[in-house]
């Protein structure tokens, strides 16, 4: 069971405006923003594990524009006993590009767990450590099999391993 401090300190594009609810999105889900995990940002419980999931996503996805809103969604649906400190949520990271869910494992309306498998693809335009002027962007994935538990009718994020 191993912790992983990188998701949720995720990106967006600094300087942009609050998300358009018209637009894509950020989660795949193929809905517009406003239909999809905008009502989640906003407070409304996700239903289930899966859509707490793609919601904590796309608030990785769009942190840069909006770091404390963002990072304070990404802490509130964050386990107590394994959330960081909500000033360590604002840092921005690289950008998302893209989220595939792979498996899902109970999480529904009448669990009270569940684990979602999913592949989230990055680019750090900064390149690696240490920084060196002209450097190719890099990109990745993360493959994380999470956990989450469900308190109060909230879904919360608990932990995953990487692989
Ligand atoms: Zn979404």
């Amino acid at each position: 069971m191993t912790q992983n401090p990188r998701f949720p300190p995720g990106a967006g594009q600094p300087d942009a405006e609050q998300p358009d609810p018209a637009r894509r999105c950020p989660c795949g889900s193929g809905e517009n923003y406003a239909g999809c995990c905008a009502r989640f940002h906003q407070g409304a419980p996700a239903p289930t594990a899966e859509a707490l999931m793609r919601s904590r996503y796309s608030a990785n996805a769009l942190l840069g524009e909006d770091p404390a809103f963002f990072a304070a969604y990404l802490h509130r649906t964050w386990a107590a006993e394994t959330r960081p400190a909500l000033g360590d949520l604002t840092a921005p990271g690289p950008v998302w590009r893209g989220l595939r869910i792979v498996d899902t494992t109970a999480g529904g309306p009448f669990h009270d767990t569940g684990s979602v498998e999913f592949v989230a693809s990055y680019q750090d335009d900064a390149g690696p450590e240490p920084r060196r002027a002209g450097a190719a962007p890099v990109r990745g994935r993360l493959h994380e099999l999470s956990r989450f538990r469900r308190e109060s009718g909230q879904w919360l994020y608990v932990d995953g391993d990487l692989s």
